[in-house]
């Protein structure tokens, strides 16, 4: 008998988290043989709501004639790095966060710029914005200490597998203080409440190593010579010598694609996706996808994933926050930016998600020629974002309609209530988003009706605009050394230079560019 089994095991609710039920279930599956076991491990546990029944799958591994061993959390190994080489990180996102770790296990020193400010005094910022419609550009819901990911719903998976080390990743942000069960679930996530927390402990990891982070400081130049990057400008005006920098600066930062181009360092447009973001009473979601079993208090508020074909061209749902919240993510007054949050609990009356398709090279082709303007598909982004600021610069109110009115392609008369704070106010979508988008879209909804019935319904509302999707630019880069091809020394990281899209790649990505500015320091 092999000494360890995996099997899986389908489990009504209320038993996927009693051990005595797991561990009688497995009794069962196995009869006589399960007298051996000595202990067990679950490693996987998802919903499976395609039944009549939903019940949750659980992959447990079986420990026969022996302990099971016990677990060892990953841990993150302290090092002093004080006056060890550095490595410049623009960004305190994911991808900066995490590539620091990298550095300080490899005995590098990082250095970090960061134009934004810690999570905490950033809330202060997300309070104005959201109550008073004022938005700061150096401090809001995508800058700022943590980046875009940390007044989220802080999920943490990822559609590829193939980017790298995902359990490590997760097993980092248990080390600082994450739930065990997000190395469990098949869809973890964290929760607003909880992320800004683990983000501050990883600070003070940074810190405490010898690590350098400076807030409130904005990378705004650089110089290279003889094809290698040699320094960097912060906040316009101090220009320190640097032979490496980790640039993850995220897909909002505008100002840095522009930098790199005033400087002649090749940038590409870059097909994105766009349109807007969909909220649902969450109780109906939880009856569309639940069934009879939709009000049993051991399912989370549920989730959904949806994708249409339409005219040969996929819209889907992007960033489904179950109990969540519609955030206003603008960068900047004059533009209007949706994206979604939740807390731990996931215990608000609504379920947002982006719906949104792809803006191809086709369809840029379209706009211009894409070969010469890099920014042409970053144009094409903000014109919609301005399009969606109905009332004037320095108001956050976000145009929407009911889904019904949307596919009917009618001005709402009023709308249902709506997480959005900054507020929304009935509006034709079709004057604010681009033709093909709301036509696919407007599809693409009917479609989704069928697949999860009662979807389509008045009681649903589209709010525009969901446009930050991932980045509509990407900063060339070398496949095996990563360094941009015309600087040596400049590593483009993460989602602002097209190589991830989520937490957990940014953060996968930015240890992948610290292991390469070693090679380089
Ligand atoms: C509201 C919201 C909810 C989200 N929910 C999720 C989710 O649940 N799960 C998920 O996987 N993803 C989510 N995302 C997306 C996720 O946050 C991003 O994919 C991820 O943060 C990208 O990481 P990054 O490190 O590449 O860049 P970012 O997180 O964007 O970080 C870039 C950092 O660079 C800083 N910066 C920009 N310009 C400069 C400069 N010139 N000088 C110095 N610093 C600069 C910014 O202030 C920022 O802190 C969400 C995004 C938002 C806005």
């Amino acid at each position: 008998m092999e000494p360890v089994q995996e099997i899986e095991l389908l489990l009504l609710p209320e038993k996927a988290f009693d051990e005595a039920a797991v561990l009688s279930a497995i009794h069962q599956k196995l009869g006589k043989k399960a007298l051996d076991i000595k202990g067990f491990n679950i490693r996987k546990r998802s919903i499976d709501a395609r039944g009549g029944k939903v019940k949750f799958n659980l992959r447990v591994v079986l420990f026969f004639n022996q302990v099971a061993p016990a677990e060892v959390p990953f841990e993150l190994i302290h090092k002093n790095v004080q006056h060890a080489p550095e490595v410049f990180i623009a960004g305190a996102g994911p991808a900066g966060y995490f590539a620091a770790f990298r550095l300080i296990e490899k005995g590098f020193r990082p250095v970090i710029i960061e134009r934004g400010k810690t999570v905490r005094e950033r809330r202060r910022d997300l309070a104005n914005l959201t109550k008073n419609h004022i938005v700061n550009p150096e401090s809001n819901y995508c800058f700022g200490e943590g980046g875009a990911g940390t007044y989220s719903d802080g999920k943490l998976y990822t559609r590829s597998d193939k980017r790298g080390d995902i359990q490590r990743a997760l097993g980092i942000f248990r080390f600082f203080g994450a739930d065990e069960d997000i190395q469990i679930n098949a869809r973890p996530h964290i929760g607003t409440n909880k992320l800004p927390g683990i983000i501050e402990k990883m600070r003070e990891f940074i810190l405490s190593c010898g690590g350098e982070i400076r807030f409130n400081t904005k990378l705004t130049d650089l110089k290279t010579g003889f094809g290698k990057l040699t320094d960097i400008c912060l906040n316009g005006n101090e220009w320190i010598p640097a032979s490496n920098l980790i640039l993850a600066t995220g897909h909002s930062a505008e100002d840095v694609y522009y930098m790199l181009h005033h400087r002649n360092i090749r940038i590409e447009a870059k097909p994105f996706a766009l349109g807007v973001r969909a909220e649902h009473p969450q109780e109906l979601i939880n009856r569309i996808q639940y069934k009879a079993d939709f009000q049993n208090e051991y399912l989370p508020p549920a989730y959904y994933s949806l994708v249409a074909q339409v005219g040969g061209k996929g819209v889907y749902s992007f960033c489904m926050c179950p109990g969540g919240i519609i955030a206003p993510c603008s960068t900047e007054p004059g533009l209007v930016v949706t994206n979604g949050w939740s807390p731990s609990k996931r215990n608000n009356p609504f379920a947002n998600s982006g719906i949104v398709t792809e803006i191809g090279y086709e369809e840029l082709a379209t706009l211009g020629d894409v070969e010469k303007d890099p920014f042409i598909a970053l144009k094409f982004r903000r014109k919609v974002e301005e399009a969606s600021c109905i009332n004037g610069q320095n108001d956050q109110t976000a145009p929407a309609q009911r889904l019904t009115d949307f596919v009917k392609g009618k001005k709402s008369a009023d709308l249902p209530v709506c997480s959005y704070t900054p507020g929304t106010e009935p509006y034709d979508l079709k004057e604010v988003l681009p033709g093909f988008v709301f036509d696919r879209l407007q599809k693409a909804f009917v479609e989704f009706d069928k697949k999860m019935k009662g979807y389509l319904t008045a009681e649903a509302l589209a709010v525009s605009t969901e446009s930050r999707t991932s980045s509509a630019i990407r900063i060339p880069r070398d496949k095996v050394s990563l360094h941009h091809p015309e600087v040596m020394g400049l590593f483009p990281c993460a989602e602002g230079a097209g190589y991830a899209g989520g937490i957990i790649s940014a953060a996968i990505d930015g240890e992948k560019c610290a292991d390469a500015a070693c090679i380089n320091t």
